[in-house]
């Protein structure tokens, strides 16, 4: 329930919209009155000449029917106006929905993402989006125009019998005592239905995403059946609960049905006891009759309702998840030199302790290389740098400015990085190049690339920077997508550079082109490698070696290859190079 009104504002904007349907809305209901009322005129005046015998008063007769077709035309003219503006408040509805929804995703945090599905995502998305914009449509549209007519209908009829009012009115706590208790069941298998449905979209969404996987596995059937076996569990709860939601209408109706007979008995007594007049007997009835959509109108309302609680729900959760600490104010670094100092830093994620009391420093320019076994807390220590989790204790600074404090879009803006998969968007060569930096010239762009040591490949691609790129970068080599990845961060120029295990998913010819590229980009720059390669390890300032989440040694290449510790083990290992050592490399993320 306060979900829904939780949906409503962030409808900000849009409430002239839904006041100018409600009131024409009531103006339509108001216009709607006027049909019955000129004919009982009419039918009394007509029964007044036949028992009279008198002759008929024909400009009155015609003045009655000029004003039906006012009412008519006019009602007719502003119901479409009506669904003009209903449109354009829905269309802005759905707009309004989506851009705060993908807004408020992109500013959650990473541990967010840890734990979700982007089919999930999507399809929360679709159908709250569906069913409260057809639930506000209805809402604006219906509920005040339904309420006036039953008002004035009702009114009109205590007028004449106080009886026939009571009786139609009755109608609407048992309508609301019906839906009452059908609600929370059906709203119960609405979510039952949206689990199943999540877990199918969200399959469907990763299978789609990772189609090369799947078709090396063979795994189509099998995906294909997964598929198909919780999105039919969506058939039987609908087809039990449409069941279950018409027993319960046609039980409505029948109430309905048993006030009318009631209804017209009493009037059919009444006029053939000469208590009312022949007019009155059509005004009540006409009225009857336009109350009775109304009527039905309220089941269907509350069927909208149910629907738009039960589908906004999952929306509405990701609305309430907390946005990543984004500093939006705080300060930036402004130089182009960095130093970047990790003090004391202890991480879990969630309960599992990772990083314990770390404590090293990175000059300005300097290469400094992490090394631990694999699953020993690089990446971890790397997406603490850019803020994408927080330490639970101990700082982090460049600068001497602790990371916390600083801008996160300022800091990320000073932050270059390049990872083991290169991962680039759909579009040109170009255009994934210029990523950082839209505006880039194409010199500034050609430079990039040529530093990157990608010009060559990309001329020969066939429509060279225009060339594009498939999703992701499927249309390239490994090597291809990691050097166009480094002209990416060349053109950004951040001062701090992440080089995680660049290499490692290329071959040796690649990975000879990819390491001249990093050469390049790496100079003059503050960074942090998590290497592949021990002869990169060879070339860096400083070594860090980090053993059960604790820094085990700290110091230059040559200093640590004589201490008898990971490094010089490593280095030992690699000269005897049998398989076993090998594997034992491999136990550190790196290759022989
Ligand atoms: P490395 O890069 O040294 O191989 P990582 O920093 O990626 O290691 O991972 C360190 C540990 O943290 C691993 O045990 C891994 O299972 C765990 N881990 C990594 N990412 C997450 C995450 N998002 N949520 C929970 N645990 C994680
Ligand atoms: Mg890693």
């Amino acid at each position: 329930m306060k979900d829904i009104f939780r949906l409503f504002g962030y409808a900000r904007g849009l409430y002239k919209y839904v006041i100018f349907v409600a009131i024409a809305g009531v103006l339509i209901a108001l216009l709607d009155m006027i049909a019955p009322f000129v004919i009982k005129f009419a039918t009394d005046a007509i029964s007044l000449s036949i028992s009279s015998k008198t002759a008929l008063k024909l400009d009155y007769l015609i003045l009655l029917l000029i004003i039906l077709a006012i009412s008519y035309i006019s009602s007719a003219i502003l119901g479409n106006i009506n669904g003009y503006i209903g449109d354009v408040l829905a269309a802005k509805m759905r707009f309004k929905l989506s851009c705060v929804y993908y807004d408020h995703l992109l500013i959650l945090p990473q541990s967010y993402y840890d734990n979700e599905n982007t089919g999930k995502i999507i399809s929360r998305l679709d159908r709250a989006i569906a069913d409260v914009t057809r639930f506000i449509n209805m809402f604006s549209n219906v509920l005040l125009q339904m309420l006036l007519t039953v008002v004035i209908s009702v009114g009109v009829m205590l007028w004449y019998s106080w009886e026939i009012a009571i009786i139609v009115v009755l109608q609407i706590p048992i309508y609301i005592y019906i839906t009452m208790l059908t609600s929370k069941k059906w709203q119960k298998m609405e979510d039952d239905k949206n689990q199943y449905l999540d877990i199918a979209r969200g399959r469907f969404s990763e299978v789609i995403g990772n189609i090369r996987l799947v078709k090396s596995f063979g795994t189509e059937r099998r995906e294909s059946r997964f598929f198909a076996k919780n999105f039919n569990q969506t058939v039987g709860i609908t087809k039990y609960q449409s069941k279950y939601w018409h027993s319960m209408d046609t039980i409505r109706s029948l109430v309905q049905v048993s006030v009318y007979i009631i209804v017209y008995a009493i009037l059919f007594w009444r006029a053939a006891k000469g208590q009312i007049t022949m007019g009155d007997l059509i005004l009540i009835i006409t009225l009857l009759q336009q109350t009775s959509r109304p009527m039905q109108n309220m089941s269907f309302f509350v069927d909208m309702y149910q629907r738009a609680v039960a589908n906004s729900k999952d929306y509405a959760k990701v609305m309430l998840e907390t946005p990543e600490i984004a500093k939006k104010g705080g300060e930036k670094i402004t130089s182009n030199v960095a130093r970047v100092e990790y003090e004391d830093v202890t991480f879990a994620y969630d309960d599992k302790p990772i990083i314990r009391n770390v404590s090293f420093a990175i000059e300005p320019g300097e290469k400094l290389a992490l090394v631990s076994a694999s699953g020993g807390g690089k990446t971890t220590l790397s997406n603490l740098l850019m803020k994408l989790y927080s330490p639970n204790s101990g700082k982090i600074s460049i600068n001497n400015k602790n990371i916390a404090d600083l801008n996160t879009n300022a800091l990320r803006s000073k932050i270059a990085t390049v990872f083991q998969d290169a991962i680039l968007f759909s579009g040109t060569v170009r255009e994934n190049i210029a990523y950082a930096n839209p505006k880039a010239s194409n010199k500034d762009i050609e430079r990039a690339a040529r530093v990157a040591n990608a010009f060559g490949f990309i001329n020969e691609l066939e429509n060279g920077f225009d060339t594009m790129v498939g999703e992701r970068g499927v249309k390239l080599s490994g090597g291809q997508r990691q050097r166009i990845a480094i002209a990416r961060a060349i053109l950004k120029d951040a001062p701090v550079l992440i080089l995680d295990e660049a290499t490692s998913a290329l071959d040796s010819y690649a990975e000879h082109e990819v390491q001249k590229a990093l050469d390049r980009l790496m100079k003059g720059r503050t960074t942090l490698i998590i290497a592949h390669r021990l002869s990169t390890i060879a070339n860096v300032d400083k070594i860090v070696t980090l053993k059960d989440g604790k820094i085990d040694e700290i110091g230059t290449p040559f200093e640590l290859a004589k201490t008898n510790g990971i490094y010089s083990q490593l280095l030992d290992i690699q000269v005897s190079a049998t398989k076993d050592t090998k594997k034992k490399l491999q136990k550190f993320d790196i290759a022989g």
